[in-house]
């Protein structure tokens, strides 16, 4: 059944707005959604009922906290279907969960000439945690190629598994492009070879449903800014049989069983990974986040999301001089597109004084623009409460901006 998008607009006070007194179109989502009332009123909640660090405390605000906090995690690997909590840890974002991931897994399992493999369609999320990896440890980053529509070439992949790969970490979802990758066919080959993957699931987490379980990926990175929850929480799903193996990332309180000056012992999973103060507001704001999408289940939003992305697509190729950046065989709801001799940096610019809230440049994929010999894209990226409305609105402020610069 198709989602009722004007009852979950009514959802998120911040879509209400005009900005130049032109109602608020709001299709960077892919950078960050909006957040429900309910996520507001949760952060709120706990600093007005509750506050109180957790973990530590014996009186009854840190254990409302702490239950709350641990509830949350207990959300997530729901969510993700991970096969226990402890497998969820918590960390500011996907970039510091891959961080974390590189650090912990090379410092256990990584040494010189070994190698770790990524695609070309990477965020630099998913490039420089390993690149300095290789740089610590004398190893090599090995890039799996593209095709001319932004598909991940599986068999070149497939070649550059060997001996000396240590792990695979490849996007679910492209940030750019909206290709959706074949990742449960990349682990089990990259299994085949006994190579674990991580996968970034920063654009698919909001927007697909995930079972890790089913997929069998090793590790899982994901933000929750980017799924309805509050900034400053994300998540590192692992196989406890990896993070059990794997060497702390920070040290600090929390992540520790014995402290002496000579030594100092480690916690159990999860904490081990989880060093000071974790933002368990944010992470309680993720929790109704998650009740948020299951509100609505992540089919139909995919499925909603997918129309609007096919709208737009339909729309914008018509305008003359209008090319898409990447034709993938499967997309999730993000469209890149440029103009023949406009910056796409105008493009943005023009479509802002319209009230069209979109992203430009090269979207944190340096190399994958640089594959495409661009100086950058114009992106617009879905989320539920997106309406076909404001896919017109799109089509009709691209060109008019195709016009007004001709
Ligand atoms: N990976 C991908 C594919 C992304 O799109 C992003 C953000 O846009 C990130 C990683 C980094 O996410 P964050 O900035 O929330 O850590």
């Amino acid at each position: 059944m198709s989602p009722d998008i004007e009852s979950i607009r009514s959802q998120f006070p911040i879509l209400g707005q005009t900005v130049y007194n032109k109602p608020l179109v709001y299709l960077d989502n892919g950078a960050t959604t909006q957040k429900p009332q309910s996520v507001i009123d949760a952060v709120a909640d706990v600093y007005v009922r509750c506050n109180s660090n957790i973990h530590r405390g014996v009186h009854r605000l840190s254990n409302i906290c702490t239950e709350a906090f641990e509830e949350a995690r207990r959300a997530v690997a729901r969510h993700i279907n991970a096969a226990c909590a402890h497998e969820v840890i918590f960390t500011r974002g996907t970039t510091e969960s891959i961080n974390l991931a590189a650090f912990s897994f090379g410092e256990s399992f990584c040494a010189q000439g070994d190698e770790i493999v990524i695609t070309a369609m990477e965020h630099h999320s998913n490039i420089v945690p390993w690149q300095m990896l290789c740089e610590r440890k004398g190893m090599k980053l090995r890039v799996a190629p593209i095709d001319a529509n932004g598909d991940l070439d599986l068999e070149a992949l497939g070649r550059l598994l060997n001996g000396r790969t240590r792990l695979v970490a490849v996007a679910h979802v492209s940030n750019v492009m909206g290709t959706v990758n074949p990742v449960a066919r990349i682990v089990a080959m990259a299994h085949a070879a006994g190579i674990p993957v991580l996968v970034d699931a920063a654009q698919s987490a909001p927007h697909l449903p995930i079972d890790v379980q089913a997929l069998d990926c090793d590790f899982m990175a994901f933000s929750g800014h980017k799924m309805y929850a509050p900034n400053g929480i994300g998540v590192l799903y692992g196989k406890e049989s990896w993070l059990d193996r794997m060497k702390p990332y920070q040290g600090g309180g929390e992540m520790i069983e014995k402290v002496t000056f000579e030594r100092t012992t480690y916690n159990v999973l999860p904490f081990k990974f989880e060093a000071g103060t974790p933002d368990y507001v944010a992470a309680i704001g993720l929790h109704r986040a998650i009740d948020f999408i299951g509100s609505i289940g992540l089919d139909a939003i995919a499925a909603h999301e997918h129309r609007l992305a096919r709208a737009a697509i339909e729309r914008l190729t018509a305008i003359d001089g209008l090319r898409l950046i990447g034709t993938p065989a499967q997309r999730a709801g993000v469209v890149s597109f440029v103009i023949d001799g406009i910056h796409p940096y105008d493009i943005g610019l023009l479509l802002d004084k319209m009230g069209i809230a979109v992203r430009t440049g090269h979207h944190c994929a340096e190399p994958l623009i640089d594959h495409f010999g661009i100086a950058g894209t114009v992106r617009a990226s879905f989320a539920v409460y997106n309406t076909m409305a404001e896919v017109d609105a799109l089509a009709a402020g691209v060109r008019r901006v195709a016009e007004m610069m001709k």
